[in-house]
């Protein structure tokens, strides 16, 4: 038996709640590999799947939450992979519409999995997580459209969040200049002790755009907030710059128009990190091992266990969460 936080829906109400309980081996779903979790961390979605209605992202109950996880092979059936090996698992819908990394032990598929990249701890991975990841693929996507350090200051959205501070750590770390914008006057410090170099109160970008065009300030954008902030950015981008659209944070609507396209050449690059293959992922996690300090990565950490998961899953959801979460399981 192992412990483990199941969602349970009640059916006189047709609500979930979290229990954190005993489980054997037998109550997982099926799996080639059987992992034994170290920790695993908390996302926007995690907040979605710890709600009453699951976000509609889960379907079926009970439900094992938990979208990462990072921990040890046990068991395998599929040959990439033996007892002992660190692996690090994002992404593929786990922890929506299968057993996530909320419990001591996980059966998953062998396809899912990342083996953990040399450097890194299975904590520091958790630290990174799918927040952390998706931070990467946005600054690869950006490099990948031409954006170099000298090209001028990149706009991070939601910088206090998780994807936000893990982009302005990385970004600072390989020399640009980062513009933090934040809803939280008191992260400015915890910003600027990542790296960032400006502050940009939120309220400065998220009134809808008046003039499709503003002056070109921004070399590159990781934005974790799309809306109205989305399409004001779009008017400010350098000519011929891009934008990686990661979230939603402050909206799905995109009240913008063409004209940055059509007149700037600015690039509105979509980041997925959900079906992202394999071969990319891979290239993210080593990416991460070498560009991410991992000082600037532990500032970030606020430690928590499963019993502390109901409370940190509706801050997320409400914008209250700084940083990175590292659940231990254990
Ligand atoms: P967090 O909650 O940790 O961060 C989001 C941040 O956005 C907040 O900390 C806050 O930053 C800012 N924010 C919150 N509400 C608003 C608002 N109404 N208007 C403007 N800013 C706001 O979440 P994550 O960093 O984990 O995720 C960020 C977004 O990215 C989410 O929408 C998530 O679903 C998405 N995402 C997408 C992925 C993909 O594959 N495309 C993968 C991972 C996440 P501050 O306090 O500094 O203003």
């Amino acid at each position: 038996m192992f412990n483990a936080l199941v969602m349970e829906k009640d059916e006189a109400t047709g609500k979930a709640a979290p229990v954190v309980k005993q489980i054997s081996e037998s109550d997982l779903p099926e799996g080639e590999v059987t992992v034994a979790v170290d920790y695993s961390t908390v996302n926007y979605k995690d907040g979605l799947c710890l709600s009453s209605h699951g976000g509609g992202l889960v379907r079926t109950y009970p439900h094992v939450p938990g979208i990462d996880f990072a921990g040890t092979v046990e068991a395998s059936s599929d040959a990439r992979y033996t007892p002992g090996d660190k692996v690090v698992l994002t992404g593929w819908r786990v922890g929506e519409a299968h057993w996530g990394g909320y419990a001591q032990k996980a059966h998953v598929r062998a396809d899912w999995l990342v083996p953990l990249p040399d450097g890194l701890s299975t904590r520091q991975a958790m630290a990174v997580g799918t927040a952390g990841l998706t931070a990467m693929l946005s600054v690869m996507a950006l490099e990948d459209h031409g954006l170099a350090s000298g090209h001028g200051p990149v706009l991070v959205t939601g910088a206090a969040g998780g994807v936000g501070s893990v982009a302005t750590a990385i970004l600072a770390q390989l020399g640009h200049q980062v513009a933090a914008v934040t809803g939280r006057p008191e992260s400015a410090d915890y910003l600027t002790g990542l790296g960032a170099t400006q502050i940009v109160a939120r309220e400065e970008l998220n009134e809808t755009v008046k003039r499709p065009l503003e002056s070109e300030n921004w070399a590159g954008c990781v934005d974790a907030v799309g809306g109205a902030m989305l399409a004001r950015v779009l008017g400010q981008m350098k000519y011929g710059a891009s934008v990686a659209a990661v979230g939603l944070a402050g909206g799905a609507n995109l009240p913008a128009t063409v004209i940055p396209f059509l007149l700037r050449g600015v690039n509105l690059l979509g980041i997925d990190s959900v079906m992202q293959p394999y071969d990319n992922r891979l290239r993210a996690w080593q990416r991460i091992a070498t560009d991410l300090p991992m000082d600037k990565l532990e500032a970030m950490v606020r430690p928590a266990t499963l019993g502390d998961l109901p409370q940190l899953g509706a801050d997320i959801l409400a914008g209250q969460v700084q940083g990175r979460v590292v659940v231990d399981v254990n």
